[in-house]
């Protein structure tokens, strides 16, 4: 007699966010509502330890009563994929989900794309050796490697992990949060990178990383850009088989990033895998020979899509679509508007200016007579340290101009590059102090609901990711009633989905108070996708500076992108820009052109 077995395919998952979930304050309204519960099963049971409430997956109907009835939205339930394809790793009960993992190969630089609490980290940890995947069984954690490397015979992880397990892999990881770093690595940067320098590299990085002027200078005194660059040359230095680099480009300027690809490619040329994530397109095109997206539901579960090639794989991302899966991960593509150059004299000036100049001790700033108008974006190019930020201060009457006048001065919000997290206390705490429009309809509906604010709430500022900062940092600065809204580098620590959903919440913000946004950013893409109109700042970072008057992103692009002798083109399916190598062929084709910056096909 043949016996059929009937399997059971699990494709329903329901998540508890322990964070938000209270069982004091609602007397478990989700298990007195629940269907199973009150038809006696143990749909919902409390956890005797932790007091909050445990779904059983096998009996929950998915009714999603629970989810309406909690009142902190602490429950969600998730219908999975088809191509999810078999969990890899469950945390446990009503925790996050990870299917897959990335094909690393020697020689190559491999990207992940996808948003922030899809499962990045949980992948390093796996592939660093920190974490032995369970395979969803998360009751019996596993004591050893011998079923991982079974579960991945044929592949190329199966080489991989049974290295691991020997000990013979060795990982070399550039963290997240640079600006930690100071608190663990003391000492001049010279010692520290000649202690790492187990490469014999110090020379080569140094020079390309432009390190030469911070090597004397102490980790504590180095700015978040200076920090990130001694980050990445001292991964680079180390001797190591596996590299990964998490967000190597925040808070770096354009040609910053692009050394920063150079000297993490040079690992991949030398045989080395590297894994690497980034969420400035632009950049992570450059640098990557593959991709994995990942998607999902960020903090409920991650999908690894197969191995794709950069452009591909990019575009696909762009366009919400991945073919080969079958899967929408987005309603909507991004849509890059190839804007035609601006008429000089459209618009009402909201603040107007003569030819300024300012003088510092050491540092001299000069503009060019220009006006900014309402309801325009104007995104100002440069490096760090030109005098950005002294510009808006001068338009804002802040600082006095040494020559030249502002006609009216306006009122201006400010965000910094740099987010200091000491606050004590929560985030509502917070936002109360410094958000003026804290509690109002419009805060809540414009700002804080697009920017995801409402499920941090009640989180110390303190213990919040840099994204989580950079998001709460921005509310409070759009809260602001203000002429003119300066933030700068608003993208870092944001995933791209983060960056668009950045950039409607300004341009809706500006637009209803009838203002203007100045906002300096080194992500291309972003800029491309938020600018109405730009300037230029170049001169020698720390000594002078100039700023060029505001014009169309055009002009300001072969003026910036000029200057750093680097072309972009447009891709033809999404026209998003990309950069161009060096001296290929379209680079030197659009050099000769004076189009450093393609604005069409
Ligand atoms: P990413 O790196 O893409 O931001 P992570 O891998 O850090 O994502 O996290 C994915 C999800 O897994 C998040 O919801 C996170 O809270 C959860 N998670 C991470 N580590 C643990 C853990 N040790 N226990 C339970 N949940 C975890
Ligand atoms: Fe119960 Fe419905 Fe919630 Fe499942 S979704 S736990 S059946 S209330
Ligand atoms: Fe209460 Fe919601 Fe937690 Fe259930 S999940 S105990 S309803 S806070």
């Amino acid at each position: 007699m043949i016996i059929f077995l009937h399997v059971i395919i699990m494709t329903r998952i329901s998540i508890l966010d322990k964070d938000r979930c209270q069982p004091k304050k609602c007397d478990y309204l989700c298990i007195h509502y629940c269907p199973g519960v009150r038809m006696e099963e143990d749909t919902i049971v409390i956890d005797e330890d932790t007091k909050k409430p445990l779904i059983s997956e096998e009996l929950c109907e998915g009714c999603g009563i629970c989810t309406n009835r909690c009142p902190f939205d602490a429950i969600t339930i998730i219908n999975l994929p088809e191509a999810a394809g078999e969990p890899i790793h469950r945390f446990g009960q009503n925790q996050f989900e990870l299917f897959g993992l990335p094909n690393l190969e020697a020689g190559t630089v491999l990207g992940l794309l996808g948003p922030n609490g899809i499962g990045k980290s949980t992948i390093m940890n796996i592939l660093s050796g920190t974490l032995i995947p369970n395979f969803g069984d998360f009751e019996n954690k596993p004591e050893n490697w011998d079923a991982v490397i079974e579960y991945y015979k044929g592949s190329s992880l199966q080489k991989y992990f049974q290295d691991l397990s020997e000990g013979n892999i060795k990982t070399i990881l550039k963290p997240q949060m640079v600006d930690k770093l100071p608190k663990v690595v003391k000492g001049k940067v010279k010692d520290l990178l000649g202690n790492v320098n187990e490469r014999d590299k110090l020379d080569y990085v140094t020079k390309e990383l432009q390190l030469e002027n911070v090597l004397d200078r102490n980790m504590e005194n180095l700015s978040g850009g200076e920090l990130q660059r001694v980050a990445i040359a001292a991964t680079v230095l180390r001797e190591g088989d596996f590299y990964y680099f998490d967000e190597p480009t925040s808070w770096l300027d354009v040609s910053q990033r692009l050394n920063a690809v150079k000297v993490i490619r040079s690992l991949a040329e030398e045989g080395k895998s590297v894994l690497v994530i980034e969420h400035d397109l632009a950049t992570l095109d450059a640098l990557s020979d593959n991709i994995h997206i990942l998607y999902g539901q960020p903090g409920g579960y991650g999908v690894v899509s197969g191995r794709k090639g950069v452009r591909i794989g990019i575009n696909a991302y762009i366009n919400g679509f991945l073919a080969e899966e079958n899967v929408r991960i987005r309603r909507n593509p991004i849509e890059f508007t190839i804007r035609p150059p601006t008429p000089e004299d459209e618009g009402d000036a909201l603040a107007s200016y003569s030819d300024l100049s300012k003088e510092y001790d050491g540092f001299s700033l000069t503009a060019d007579e220009g006006e900014i108008f309402y309801d325009e974006i104007v995104t100002a190019f440069g490096s760090n340290g030109i005098g950005k930020t002294t510009f808006a201060k001068m338009l804002a009457g802040v600082e006095e101009p040494t020559t030249g006048e502002v006609d009216e001065e306006v009122t201006i919000a400010y965000k910094p590059q740099y987010i200091v997290s000491n606050f004590e206390g929560t985030v509502s705490d917070f936002l109360y102090m410094n958000a003026p429009s804290f509690g109002s309809k419009i805060f809540e509906s414009e700002i804080m609901t697009p920017l995801t604010l409402d499920e941090m709430l009640d989180k110390p500022v303190k213990g919040l990711s840099g994204g989580e900062l950079q998001r709460l940092a921005i509310a409070a600065t759009l809260s602001k009633d203000a002429e003119i809204y300066l933030f700068d580098e608003p993208t870092a620590f944001l995933d791209v989905e983060q960056r668009l959903i950045a950039a409607r919440v300004i341009r809706k913000m500006v637009e209803s108070r009838n203002a203007a946004s100045l906002i300096v950013d080194h992500d291309i893409v972003f800029i491309d996708y938020i600018s109405d109109r730009a300037m230029v700042f170049n001169g020698t970072p720390g000594l002078n500076g100039h700023a060029s008057k505001p014009t169309d992103l055009r002009n300001a692009m072969n003026e910036f992108l000029g200057n750093l002798n680097i072309t972009f083109r447009r891709d033809k399916e999404t026209k998003r820009p990309r950069v161009n190598k060096l001296d290929s062929y379209k680079d030197r084709e659009q050099k000769e052109k004076g189009e450093y910056y393609y604005l069409s096909d």
